[in-house]
């Protein structure tokens, strides 16, 4: 593993991204594996000035995006019974499940507040005692810790009204997922920052050490980025894989260890669906049976439902895993648009489609 500070200044960088990526000898693929970074990339502008032979796409980064619509069918089914409040982030409720979302059950009467914390969520608990709350527990490593210390809290308290509906996932799993799935070939990924401050850079190294695939962990501003794509570049004209570290202001080797032993202390992984990849195993984080008071999964058991739907013409799984982009998708802002999105992928901020739609070039219509 590898810590590295390049000389900085875009014009430098771009030059020498410029010549580095010259002397490929192919073109190169390379994932962002966090919405941040593709937000960063396309408000820079900075794809503008990528070379030819370096291509830059986008992955499972956005945690509402992978959240699968079985999960949000149950979610709603949640928020219809009387004596329950649903309080999530606002991306969530308005990603459409298979026949409706919480923004269109809140509509119709349900109880769904947005909420920008778990701990918001736990205070409605705590000034509505007569009502169950349920926080929709979803994203990567970077929010599970905030909802395992919530769960602690609830529990402290005796908050016995309090649960989480955990679709938590984990990154290293999916970007493995993707490295062997052979559908699209990547050469290097551009580590998800947020996520590594609480994971550090330990996690990765099976990804470059079993599928040689190079590593950084990259910062989001436009400077951070292009170092980024430059170390990669780097690795692959030296032939090596590694993990390394451009981020190295707020990324240690080592985490946050004390958000990493929350993590451990109140979740246990598991086998867990993603949208567009399908069940990837031990990349889920499901709460402890020490916990199940708090484990809203356990007061609504699944319930008998019809298969979950997704609309038939939405591509999001495709987009998700970096096999084709948003413009390809037929129903890309001439159906699908942020204000009455189709798929997830043009609801989150995170969202590729979103994104592409807001910064991107659009189709005539
Ligand atoms: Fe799905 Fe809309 Fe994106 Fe198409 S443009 S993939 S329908 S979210």
């Amino acid at each position: 593993m590898r810590t590295e500070k390049l000389p900085s200044g875009p014009r430098d960088l771009v030059a020498r991204l410029q010549e580095a990526a010259a002397r490929l000898p192919g073109r190169m693929t390379v994932m962002e594996v966090c919405g941040t970074h593709t937000v960063a990339a396309f408000r820079s502008g900075l794809r503008s000035v990528l070379p030819e032979t370096l291509r830059l796409v986008s992955g499972p980064g956005c945690p509402v995006c992978v959240t699968p619509v079985n999960y949000v069918d149950r979610a709603v089914a949640m928020a219809s019974i009387a004596e329950v409040t649903v309080a999530t982030f606002g991306d969530m409720v308005r990603v459409p499940g298979s026949t409706t979302s919480l923004e269109r059950a809140r509509a119709g009467g349900a109880d769904v507040r947005v909420v920008y914390s778990a701990t918001d969520a736990l205070e409605i608990a705590r000034r509505n005692p007569g009502r169950r709350v349920v926080f929709l527990g979803v994203g990567f490593e970077t929010t599970a810790p905030g909802t395992a210390w919530t769960i602690q809290e609830a529990r402290r308290d005796g908050v016995e009204n309090f649960g989480v509906f955990c679709a938590h996932k984990t990154m290293p799993e999916a970007m493995a997922a993707l490295a062997s799935g052979g559908e699209l070939r990547i050469d290097g990924f551009m580590c998800p920052g947020h996520v590594s401050t609480v994971i550090g850079a330990r996690p990765y190294e099976f990804l470059a050490r079993d599928f040689g695939v190079p590593c950084v962990i990259t910062g989001f501003e436009p400077t951070d980025i292009l170092e980024a794509l430059l170390m990669l570049v780097t690795q692959r004209l030296e032939g090596r894989a590694e993990v390394e570290i451009q981020y190295a202001r707020s990324v240690r080797p080592e985490g946050n260890p004390a958000a990493r032993r929350l993590i451990d202390e109140v979740f246990e992984p598991c086998d867990v669906e993603w949208r567009g990849l399908g069940c990837i195993p031990g990349s889920g984080l499901r709460i402890r049976a020490s916990f199940a008071a708090h484990d809203a999964e356990r007061w609504f058991p699944d319930p008998e439902a019809p298969p979950p739907r997704e609309h038939p013409g939405c591509i999001c799984g495709d987009v998700l895993r970096g096999a084709r982009e948003p413009a390809e998708c037929p129903l890309f802002a001439r159906v699908c648009t942020p204000d009455s999105p189709v798929g997830p992928c043009m609801v989150g901020a995170e969202g590729a489609c979103a994104i592409w739609y807001k910064y991107g070039e659009r189709p005539r219509l």
